[in-house]
């Protein structure tokens, strides 16, 4: 009997938990045992595993966030917190461990297998900047809740023929802020991957005032040289030339606490299985994701301390549409 370990780690993602239910499903149908690992690779090194069978992931689909807790965890990056981690699986008679995380857990999943031991990452993030990945789980989630925020105020900002600039998150990555612009309508998007200046989203806010627009949106990813706050800072002095009364908000977490989308539900179920699968294929050190549809597994070794770029042609789209 192959005994299987899952954690969540780093930022946490809506649809987590529908991962790790399908997962410890799946392993089940495979006459596998499963244990959870609580808060990340901080509950590996700590030795904190329990068992999962299926009652214990039930009633959980539908819930944000990760029943396991997820943490960061610096000392996973140190080569001896490594070592106390192996020690730890090796104990408890783990064969194979499965990590449900972003960018920095999949580099983490990559030195343990570096080190030996089998793991296969699922990528989920609601930043979506995982190479193997077309989408990863909790963006969808994430985009909908910053989508229904700009609307709401959009309609607030008509009535005082207002320009907001809304801060998403995404870290470095600008997918989740151009996603959003696109979706919502926005007359700017200011994203890391394409340098905007303040005095470039200026001239677009005045042009929008100057075509006669009722408001006016500018959605800002948190991981630009300048964000919503360096921006409002700037425009205080430049208040004139924008035309707008302006106003800043920063979506921050409450983008991470949605119940998952339906997507999100879905995507994350069949990577769950997909890792398994991969598990009983005998893969290891892979990362599970979703391209073109289909559930693909990708080497760690071409996936880590790289970023997925973003598509050009969607910012001009975001561009064009501005009108
Ligand atoms: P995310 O997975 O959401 O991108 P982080 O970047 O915070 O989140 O990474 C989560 C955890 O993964 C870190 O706290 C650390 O324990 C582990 N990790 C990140 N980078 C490395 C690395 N280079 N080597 C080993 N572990 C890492």
């Amino acid at each position: 009997m192959k005994r299987i370990a899952v954690l969540t780690s780093g930022g946490d993602a809506p649809g987590m938990n529908a991962a790790i239910r399908a997962v410890v499903r799946s392993a089940l149908a495979q006459g596998w045992e499963t244990f959870g690992v609580r808060c990340g690779y901080a509950g590996l090194i700590g030795g904190h595993f329990e068992g999962l069978d299926a009652r214990a992931v039930g009633g959980i689909v539908q819930r944000g966030g990760t029943i396991l807790g997820s943490a960061r965890c610096p000392e996973f990056q140190t080569e001896d917190g490594r070592h106390e981690a192996l020690r730890q699986l090796h104990q408890q008679a783990i064969d194979a461990l499965v990590v449900i995380g972003g960018n920095g857990s999949q580099t983490g999943a990559q030195a343990l297998f570096q080190m030996g031991f089998p793991v296969v990452g699922i990528a989920s993030t609601i930043d979506n900047d995982l190479v193997g990945s077309d989408i990863t789980i909790g963006v969808d989630t994430a985009l909908n809740i910053a989508l229904e925020a700009i609307d709401r105020l959009k309609i607030t900002a008509s009535s005082h023929h207002r320009a907001f600039l809304v801060e998403v998150m995404g870290r470095n990555c600008g997918y989740l802020a151009l996603m959003a612009g696109i979706a919502g309508g926005a007359e700017v998007v200011v994203i890391p991957e394409i340098e905007t200046t303040p005095e470039q989203v200026a001239e677009e806010l005045r042009a929008a005032y100057e075509r006669g627009k009722a408001h006016a949106i500018a959605v800002v990813a948190e991981g630009t040289r300048y964000d919503a706050e360096a921006l409002v800072a700037y425009f205080r002095e430049h208040h004139a030339r924008i035309g707008f009364d302006l106003r800043a908000t920063t979506l921050g977490h409450v983008q991470r606490g949605g119940a998952p989308t339906a997507y999100d539900r879905v995507l994350a179920t069949r990577l769950g299985a997909g890792a398994i699968a991969a598990l009983a294929r005998g893969e290891a050190g892979v990362l599970v994701g979703m391209e073109q549809g289909r559930v693909v597994p990708t080497p760690f070794a071409a996936i880590v301390g790289r970023q997925k770029p973003i598509d050009p042609e969607l910012f001009t789209l975001a561009r064009i549409l501005n009108q």
